[in-house]
């Protein structure tokens, strides 16, 4: 039986297609290995939204060609993409696979053999239709990823996605909700919507907050997550079906980027600061305990210290759970790639440090909240200190003692403390006595 491996770079989107592509692998008869096990057919699904992200791609590729020489490699994705000339200059890649033929190349592996020359499959032109993914997605935690939508056409002046993922597309509805059962039955407690724009799902009739309420009918689903979402894209409904449902989890991830006017205008934002905070405080009002994310670029050209302390301060002014910052990339066709004023690497460098210190300590407060009170838990794993840990539906991450393994379980824990990396609390309405540590129940089922 041959082998095949996957590894895949960048965004969620990304990971939902190496778990489709793993699925159809092992539908074809390969046995699928985790990356780092030589395998007769790599498979790279690489990102291009850093110069820094394409660095890692190239590092993955040549990682996979010293781990096993004759091993047939093939790279897709966004690099896959814009980066053909770069790719070619790679020795060893057997084929390079654009966004078109992301889904259907598994069909013309055939016989995996190496190749003199890269076989190319890409095309400049991204079908614009709507589309199916074929089969499962397979996945080795508890948390499943459903592919709803792909590409954009927001073109914000910074981003490279509307030239690697093309226009955007809606997955037709019937496919979707097929997957979703699918994964139902192999047991996922948890299903993570995906795509680039998700907002934006249409399927004749059905909007996305229609295409959550049919997925909240599905049996065995128990957690529906969004992930990230454009805020002039979220529907009230959804907000509204948020505060009443009992499977669709109280969080949001709502990209800001900039929280300074002209610097939004700039990047081709759709909202100012104000109507962004107007978002967030109707979200607040109708779901209170929400787990808010968001994402923030620093140092995008022209991005003054006065400028960045305003994005600071509205951040710090909002009850968010946690940000991701990024640094501004220059990505060559984009819109931004021709503005001036570029920001030293030095001052982003300590902007995204006083960003990282901050979302650290709103993490902290978040989780505070909780202390003394009783969550829902689906645990996923034990980490290296012999921790269960797993989510809350409002996104904070939580760790237990337990002698009993909990994988995949869903339980009520007390919150009792948070620390830098977890709300570490016990099974059930426990309220008094202190934390059992993980290694004195290990000592104890030793003895017992
Ligand atoms: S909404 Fe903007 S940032 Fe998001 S994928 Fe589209 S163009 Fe890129």
């Amino acid at each position: 039986m041959s082998s095949a491996s996957f590894h895949s770079l960048g965004c969620r989107l990304n990971q939902t297609e190496a778990a489709v592509l793993a699925g159809a692998f092992k539908e074809q008869g390969y046995e699928v290995v985790e990356w780092g096990t030589p395998a007769d057919v790599v498979v790279i699904n690489t990102c291009s939204v850093t110069e820094r992200g394409e660095a890692a791609c190239r590092s993955a590729i040549r990682q996979a060609l010293r781990r096993r020489a004759d091993a047939f490699v093939v790279v897709t994705g966004c690099y896959a993409q814009v980066g053909l000339e770069a790719l070619r200059a790679i020795d060893g890649i057997d084929m390079i696979v654009g966004t078109e033929y992301k889904h259907k190349f598994p069909a013309f592996i055939g016989e995996p053999r190496k190749m003199d020359e890269p076989v190319v499959l890409h095309s400049n032109l991204i079908d614009d239709s709507d589309f199916e993914v074929p089969g499962t997605g397979l996945y080795h935690t508890t948390r499943a990823n459903l592919k709803v939508q792909d590409g954009c056409d927001f073109f914000c002046s910074f981003c490279i996605i509307p030239f690697t993922r093309g226009r955007e597309r809606s997955r037709k509805l019937p496919d979707l909700l097929r997957e979703a059962r699918e994964l139902a039955r192999g047991g996922y407690k948890e299903i993570v919507l995906t795509g680039v724009n998700i907002g934006r799902y249409r399927f004749e009739e059905t909007s996305f907050d229609g295409m959550v309420g049919k997925l909240e009918n599905i049996d065995g689903i128990e957690r529906i997550r969004i992930t990230s979402i454009e805020p002039t894209t979220i529907e009230t409904a959804l907000i509204e079906r948020m505060a009443r449902s009992d499977k669709l989890c109280h969080y949001l991830h709502v990209p800001v980027q900039s929280a300074e006017a002209r610097v939004l205008e700039q990047m081709n934002r759709r909202y100012t600061p104000e109507e962004y905070r107007e978002f967030i405080e109707m979200v607040l009002a109708l779901v209170p305990d929400v787990g808010l994310g968001t994402d923030v670029i620093v140092g995008f050209p022209g991005e003054t210290d006065a400028l960045f302390e305003k994005t600071y301060r509205f951040l710090e002014s909002l009850p968010f759970a946690y940000f991701h910052v990024f640094s501004y990339s220059k990505r060559y066709g984009t819109k931004a790639s021709r503005l001036e004023e570029p920001v030293s690497s030095a001052v982003i460098k300590e902007r995204s440090r006083a960003l990282r210190e901050l979302s650290a300590a709103k993490r902290k407060a978040f989780a505070e909240r909780y202390v003394g009170r009783s969550v829902e838990v689906l645990f996923e794993q034990q980490n290296e200190h012999g921790w269960w840990t797993g989510l809350t539906d409002n996104y904070i991450r939580v760790g237990v003692a337990s002698a009993e393994p909990l994988k995949n379980e869903v339980r009520s824990v007390t919150i009792r403390e948070v620390d830098d990396e977890l709300a570490r609390g016990v099974i059930g309405a426990q309220t008094v006595g202190r934390l059992p540590s993980p290694v004195s129940e290990a000592r104890a089922r030793s003895h017992s």
